[in-house]
């Protein structure tokens, strides 16, 4: 099974795909530590990685889609996920490119929805304690005891990337790269929009559901 993980920042996508690839062992596509492997095992394309690397310079999308074919062709787990990528519309056909010439197929691409607006507001309500570093919401999850440090009440700020200029471009951007690739996966019929407007066990039995999969790993 091989699967695409899409979501925008605040959707919880990088819980759920932790859970994925703890208790359903997916095999897990991160393209920075698979760039690094590769300049480390020193061949030639880690030799080009590293120039581009060093030099602070995008590694181009050539590179990238060797590198995803490399992944897929080793591939020895049965489930495969890839989270973060593609990002955009070029390297979603990358990808899939690489899958028709190694006879492999996608089974679904999960895409986390939380209405944009909720969203919103679920992130510049989040405030953080300076002491227990616990998380609030001042909307949905307030203090409601005193701090397990101090013994008083918490000391809430809020993190410079979840202010509402800062997230909300943030989130601009992710949704004008990502609804190209919604299309795309739609038409191919391969996108399954999951409510992740849900706590995250709620969140996590729906994509089981989608999977066919059992709670805790079984099949
Ligand atoms: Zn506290």
């Amino acid at each position: 099974m091989i699967i695409v993980f899409l979501g925008p920042p605040g959707s919880g996508k990088g819980t759920q795909a932790g859970i994925l690839s703890r208790e359903h062992h997916f095999r897990h596509f991160d393209a920075g530590s698979l760039l690094r492997t590769e300049v480390h095992s020193g061949s030639a394309l880690g030799e080009e990685i590293a120039g581009y690397i060093n030099e602070g310079r995008l590694v181009p999308i050539n590179i990238i889609g060797r590198i995803t074919h490399k992944f897929l062709a080793e591939r020895q787990a049965d489930r495969t996920m890839f989270d973060g990528f593609p990002r955009n519309l070029e390297q979603a056909s990358l990808l899939t490119a690489s899958l028709i010439e190694l006879k492999q197929e996608l089974s679904h691409v999960l895409y986390l929805h939380i209405d944009e607006d909720d969203l919103l507001q679920r992130i510049v309500n989040r405030r953080v304690c300076r002491s227990c570093k616990r998380i609030y919401n001042l909307v949905s999850n307030p203090p409601h005891e005193n701090c397990s440090v101090t013994g008083m009440d918490c000391d809430l700020y809020q993190r410079d990337d979840d202010s509402e200029e800062v997230f909300g471009r943030r989130l601009r951007i992710y949704l004008e790269e990502t609804v190209p690739i919604l299309r795309y996966y739609e038409d191919a019929g391969k996108l399954r929009t999951i409510d992740a407007d849900a706590d995250i066990e709620d969140v996590s039995a729906r994509i089981r559901d989608v999977l066919g999969m059992a709670r805790n790993g079984q099949a």
